[in-house]
């Protein structure tokens, strides 16, 4: 066993604090991870608030992690000590189902593991996350980290873990590629991996945003054009042309106006949960041009190793801001207040202290 700090939420209502606690003994393939960096999703902070009812504490967040190997157990073949590796949301699932089978872990049908807040299957503890120095995770739930990135690109790998795999995913899934237009609505965390993987796969991509402050720094990301969703003229300059878009506007919005910009067949693919729902859409929208409305979850193992490569060789990584584990909470409450560039890493290292 190993003993390990991090940061923790106790309750709902306090802050996050330091939390020491001892990582399981490695089993026969399990990977121990020396965490160098986690990004800050916001999933972390609905746990750590227990904002979707069924956290249990104490809750120790973070999936989006990177590390170095410094053990494995007897039975790993894939991995070494020394490795750069990545671990994202998951760290197990059943292994036996349709939709592990195929690759799709993300989907298990007897429900996947969530690195943190979930249950491990086999001593049924609460599993904590990437805020803290270590972790332990079966070598299948293990990424390599492609050798392209540098070191100093470590900190923006961590965010393509979560942020990364879930616009890659829905991306691949409805084949978007050259030729393609893809709409981005929202520029967040989400949105601003969605512009980058979508322009490298060769679309043509097009923001929709509420801020026109973000206009520029949309074009800077890739996209072809930034849209003020508020102005009707310019939202109508792209009514029946795109083929794909990617909603990653976590608030209850209308889904009609994105609808009109539909092709025939488009689909519409919704990544944010709204804790109001989205107004009804209006199913003439759908009808009349086969559009389709859709969700996706973030990636299996094989797409996430895959999403990785991907980003490796087109030289992609988050835009991040580094912080010191003590600025957790303030971070939480720039991140609510929607004031950050695109993502908060932690430094691990700052744990130590
Ligand atoms: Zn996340
Ligand atoms: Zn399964």
């Amino acid at each position: 066993m190993s003993h390990v700090k991090s940061y923790a939420a106790k309750e709902p209502s306090s802050p996050l604090a330091p939390f020491d606690f001892d990582r399981r003994e490695l089993r026969s393939k399990d990977i121990q991870i020396e965490i160098d960096y986690c990004g800050v999703c916001h999933s972390d902070l609905h746990t750590a608030r227990n904002e979707w009812k069924m956290t249990s504490y104490p809750c120790v967040p973070g999936h989006e992690i990177v590390g170095r190997v410094v053990q494995v157990g007897e039975l790993v073949k894939e991995f070494k000590e020394g490795d750069i590796v990545a671990v994202g949301c998951l760290v197990d699932s059943c292994r036996h189902c349709p939709s592990c089978k195929e690759n799709l872990e993300q989907y298990c049908e007897e429900g996947a593991i969530q690195t943190y807040n979930g249950r491990d299957k086999k001593d049924h503890s609460v599993t904590y996350g990437g805020y803290s120095t270590q972790i332990v995770v079966d070598e299948k739930f293990v990424l390599h980290v492609p050798k392209e990135f540098s070191q100093q690109e470590l900190p923006g790998v961590a965010p393509l873990l979560c942020a990364g795999i879930t616009t890659y995913s829905p991306l691949k899934n409805w084949k978007i590629g050259k030729g393609s237009k893809v709409g981005v609505v929202g520029l967040g965390g989400l949105g601003h991996m969605a512009i980058k993987i979508a322009h490298a796969m060769g679309a043509e991509v097009i923001l929709f945003t509420t801020s026109p402050g973000k206009i520029e720094d949309a074009k800077r990301l890739g996209a072809k054009e930034a849209v003020v969703s508020k102005e009707m003229s310019a939202m109508k300059k792209h009514a029946k042309s795109l083929d794909f878009i990617l909603d990653t506007v976590a608030a209850s919005h209308p889904l009609d106006p994105y609808l009109e910009l539909l092709k025939r067949d488009g689909v519409m693919c919704l990544l944010g949960v709204p804790e109001n729902l989205h107004p009804a859409p209006n199913v003439t929208k759908l009808i009349f041009y086969r559009r389709q409305i859709a969700g996706s979850l973030i990636g299996g193992l094989k797409e996430t190793q895959e999403m990785l490569d991907f980003c490796a060789q087109h030289k992609i990584t988050a835009d991040i801001e580094l912080i010191a584990i003590d600025k957790i909470n303030e971070a939480y409450e720039r991140m609510l207040k929607g004031d950050v560039k695109y993502r908060f890493v932690i430094d691990n290292a700052t744990l130590k202290n």
